[in-house]
This record gives C-alpha cells, sequence and structure tokens, in this order.
C-alpha cells in the first residue's frame, strides 16, 4: 500500500489565503500593513531566486515588502547600522538578513543584532528561548511549516513517538520543541547517535534534516508512520541531451519510503513551499505583536 502524499504546495496556498485574509483585516480594522524587510548581503545565486520569490509572495498577501542589498565586501559594523535602523523603523515589523552570510561576516553577530521581536526567522537566542518555555512567538519558519504539515494528518500527537534526525538552530532542534509541545515523546538523532535506523523504525513520526540524499532507507520507518523530509539536496540526474542535468532529492528514499509509511511529504513540494508561507504568517505575528493586537482568527 502506498503512503498517503501529504501536499506542501497546496497547504502553502491555503496558508497564503489565509495570511492575505488577515493582511486585509488587520488593514481595514486598524490601518495596520505588516512590513516585512529582507536584506541580502553579496551575490550568491541561490540567495538571490529565495529573495525574490520572498518578496513576490509579500505583495501577493499585500505585505510592504522592503529589500536592501548589500556588496559582499561589506564591513560587519555597517551591516549592524543598516540592522539597527531597520530594528527602529516602525514600518518595518520584520527583518530578515538572507543566510548564509558571505565568509568573514559572522552569522551570529548578525542574528543577535536583529530585535527578538521582530526576528522573523525566529533564530535570535531569546525566540529560541520562548520556544523552549512554551512561550513559542516567532518559531522558525521550517519547523512550523513542518508542524504544521503534520497536524493536518494527525491533529492530536500526544502521546506519539517523534524521531527528529538532524539537531540543527534552523530546523531540528525547534521541529523537536514543537513536538514536544504538542505532547509527543521526543527523540533527537545526530551523527553521534547510536543506531539511527533502530531509533527511525520505533517512530510514530519521523522528521529528516540531515542534508543527505536518500539518508532515510525504507526498512527505517515504522509502517504507517507520518515521515515529514525537510532536506533539499540536489543531485546529478544526466540525460543524454543534458549531461550536467541535476534534480532535487530529500532526506529520505522516496520511493522505499512510500511503500511503507502511512503519509510523506515529497521532495520538491513538500516541507519547502511551507517555509516562505510560514515566513509571510511570522510577519503578520510580529506586526500584530507590535501593536498589542490579537492575531486574526485562521492563523
Ligand atoms: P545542518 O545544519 O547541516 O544539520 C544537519 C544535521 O544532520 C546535524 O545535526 C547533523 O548532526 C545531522 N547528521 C548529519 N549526518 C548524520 C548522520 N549520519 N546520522 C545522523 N544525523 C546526521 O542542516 P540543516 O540546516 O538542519 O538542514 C537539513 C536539511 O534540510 C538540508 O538538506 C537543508 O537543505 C534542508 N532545509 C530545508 C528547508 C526547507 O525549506 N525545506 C529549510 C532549511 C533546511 P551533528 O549535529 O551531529 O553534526
Amino acid at each position: 500500500m502506498n503512503a498517503v502524499l501529504i501536499d506542501g504546495k497546496a497547504h502553502a496556498l491555503a496558508l497564503r489565503q489565509r495570511v492575505a485574509g488577515a493582511v486585509k483585516q488587520l488593514y481595514t480594522a486598524h490601518g495596520l500593513q505588516p512590513g516585512l524587510a529582507v536584506v541580502l548581503v553579496g551575490d550568491d545565486p541561490a540567495s538571490q531566486v529565495y529573495v525574490r520569490n520572498k518578496a513576490r509572495q509579500c505583495e501577493e498577501v499585500g505585505l510592504l515588502s522592503l529589500e536592501h542589498r548589500l556588496p559582499a565586501t561589506i564591513a560587519l559594523p555597517a551591516l549592524l547600522d543598516l540592522i539597527a535602523q531597520l530594528n527602529a523603523d516602525p514600518l518595518v515589523h520584520g527583518v530578515l538578513v538572507q543566510l548564509p552570510l558571505p565568509a568573514g561576516l559572522s552569522e551570529a553577530a548578525v542574528i543577535n543584532a536583529i530585535h527578538p521581536d521582530k526576528d522573523v526567522d525566529g533564530l535570535h537566542p531569546v525566540n529560541a528561548g520562548r520556544l523552549c518555555n512554551g512561550q513559542g512567538f516567532l518559531v522558525p519558519c521550517t519547523p512550523v511549516g513542518c508542524a504544521l504539515l503534520i497536524r493536518s494528518v494527525r491533529p492530536d500527537m500526544a502521546g506519539l513517538h517523534a524521531v527528529v534526525i538532524g539537531r540543527s538552530n534552523l530546523v531540528g532542534k525547534p521541529i523537536a520543541q514543537l513536538l514536544l509541545a504538542a505532547n509527543c515523546t521526543v527523540t533527537m538523532a545526530h551523527s553521534r547517535s547510536r543506531d539511527v535506523p533502530a531509533l527511525a523504525r520505533s517512530a510514530d513520526i519521523l522528521v529528516a534534516a540531515v542534508g543527505r540524499p536518500g539518508f532515510v532507507r525504507g526498512d527505517w520507518i515504522k509502517p504507517g508512520a507520518v515521515v515529514i523530509d525537510v532536506g533539499i539536496n540536489r543531485v546529478p540526474a544526466p540525460t543524454a541531451d543534458d549531461p550536467s542535468k541535476t534534480r532535487l532529492v530529500g532526506d529520505v528514499a522516496f520511493d522505499e519510503a512510500l511503500a511503507v509509511a502511512g503519509f510523506i511529504t515529497p521532495v520538491p513540494g513538500g516541507v519547502g513551499p511551507m517555509t516562505i508561507a510560514c515566513l509571510l504568517r511570522n510577519t503578520v505575528i510580529a506586526a500584530c505583536g507590535a501593536r498589542g493586537i490579537t492575531l486574526p482568527l485562521g492563523l
């Protein structure tokens, strides 16, 4: 029997529509237009594509979108100055500095300089602490997207065993916190864990955030489990016409997993589309927080 696909594209579209409705409501009732400032340092091609997509999706849902492009040679103090200006700008409710930064610029210094209440990436230590303490406010976007997808197929997660492979600040740790908050029993696995396949086999909910193509094999999956594949890995897929062709694959051996899992996210089209949708949602959350307004229903 094949697993049911969790359609991240459809969920992301529905979330963007809810965000657009909330933005309209905030403007009508409070004259508030949530604003997101995105800072791009350098000319990394993948980052340029991400930033362009963020700006387009911001505009589509009615958010104010501001973009700052800086040369890779910028010195850290100048970058921190810009962040201080954005922290003080009342039109800006969310500040996002596109990562990775060019070599030589400290990501920690930049993340820590963003005001925690404008930190729509949710990476500031204050927001990590809020999440751990059960006071989650601005939570990293990809983990929130994963949690929404899991909730769509397992509305009650109480008592389920969730295994998260990967412990990055960006993905693994916040997902584990969200699953704990949803009353799962959570196990975190990483490169020093013993017998990751056995840990994975005990999971009702398995989240793979490793960055290794096809790392999770079909026989690591408990029959019927919910499998969330966060990985985005570009691998060679040469054709006769184009020997340099590549394609995106996840951290899960998809065809093998499909035959065992109950529900699974595809790559692409699973977790990926949720990330920007959750960024838009975080911008609305930040704007409501700044003005002391209750978050509109549906978000
Ligand atoms: P990361 O910072 O490189 O973290 C990878 C994690 O995997 C680490 O905790 C590492 O353990 C663990 N790991 C590595 N090899 C392992 C092994 N053999 N066994 C068990 N654990 C192992 O990566 P990340 O930023 O979390 O991203 C993970 C993946 O998600 C990447 O493919 C990335 O492209 C993708 N991603 C997707 C989105 C999206 O929007 N869909 C967003 C962000 C990231 P140690 O801590 O012990 O080294």
